[in-house]
């Protein structure tokens, strides 16, 4: 008899085997994570997550998001001007759902090195707040005029409530979904909004990448949510989902690009250099497919929900 596990989002046991992956982005990479399927809500859980004391053990040099566009050597002029245009991405997205309000406070949670927040600080009315555990680069005067916490925000005093919350590719690493939740309701001024991009499962680039699919990114991800599980986390009582798109901020070929370097077995601590003219030639070739990034649903989702 197979062992019964509980969703992550919904609770419910009548769960499955979904997928089998290797650690991802990580090397050695020969432990097994299983991800689960929820036959209530859809959605997609890690079973054998490592604890979170351990967790520090993945996020190394191999892990190509903490080196940035140091990692790209001769090239990281092209990798930072790629990430400036993601942060604007997320500047627009957050400027379009704005409430209409004189002033207002933007929390970030996992904000890691915090060049979204360094952005949107341009605007006026804007006073952002950074959390994370660990102060990645803080130190650069860039950010000397931003308030950034290396802390666990769950637990931490606001000396304020906020507008809006936006969490980028932060709730599929949770542990605890429900006092998250619940932590946002408490933050929020009543009408303020939570901006969520996560990976979605239900896309094309999953179905053709399977177990390499960087939306696993084993052991780091914990929760894979189906478009059901919002209206469960996030109950109609006390939430609206104002907004749900099949597409993010963050460029679907570069999803798929992960993947295929994934199945590669790339040693992702080593330099990204030799890669990078063969990541241009492909971006070339596939130009045609990712143009409609924003019509067909490649692995991305965000979700905008407003507190009643
Ligand atoms: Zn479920």
């Amino acid at each position: 008899m197979p062992e019964n596990h509980t969703c992550s989002i919904c609770g419910s046991t009548n769960t499955s085997l979904f997928i089998e992956t290797n650690a991802m982005m990580h090397t050695p990479n020969k432990e097994i994570y299983s991800f689960y399927t929820c036959g209530n809500c859809d959605s997609k859980f890690l079973i054998n997550p490592v604890n979170e004391e351990q967790l520090s053990k993945y996020y190394t040099e191999n892990y190509l998001p903490y080196r940035g566009a140091h990692a790209w050597g001769k090239f990281s002029k092209f990798v930072e001007w790629d990430d400036a245009k993601l942060n604007k991405a997320r500047k627009k997205t957050v400027l379009n759902f704005l409430p209409n309000q004189k002033s207002i406070q933007l929390l970030d949670v996992g904000c890691g090195k915090p060049d979204f927040l360094f952005e949107i600080s341009k605007e006026k009315d804007i006073s952002v707040t950074g959390v994370d555990f660990v102060a990645a680069d803080w130190d650069s005067p860039k950010y000397s005029n931003l308030s950034l916490m290396e802390c666990d925000w769950k637990d931490v005093e606001f000396k304020h409530k906020f507008n809006v919350i936006t969490a980028w590719h932060y709730l599929e690493h949770d542990y605890q979904l429900s006092k998250t939740v619940s932590r946002f309701h408490e933050l929020l001024i009543s009408g303020g909004i939570i901006i969520i991009e996560v990976p979605m499962f239900e896309g094309i680039l999953q179905k053709i990448q399977k177990k390499f699919w960087q939306g696993w990114h084993s052991p780091r991800h914990m929760n894979l949510f189906s478009k059901k599980s919002w209206s469960i986390l996030f109950p109609s009582e006390e939430w609206n989902i104002v907004s749900y798109k099949k597409y993010g901020t963050l460029s679907a070929f570069t999803l798929w690009w992960l993947g295929y370097r994934e199945r590669r077995n790339t040693e992702w601590a080593t330099s990204m250099e030799p890669y990078f003219w063969s990541l241009v030639i492909l971006k070339i070739i596939l130009s045609p497919i990712f143009l409609f990034e924003k019509l067909l649903p490649f692995g991305i989702q965000t979700v905008v929900i407003q507190k009643k």
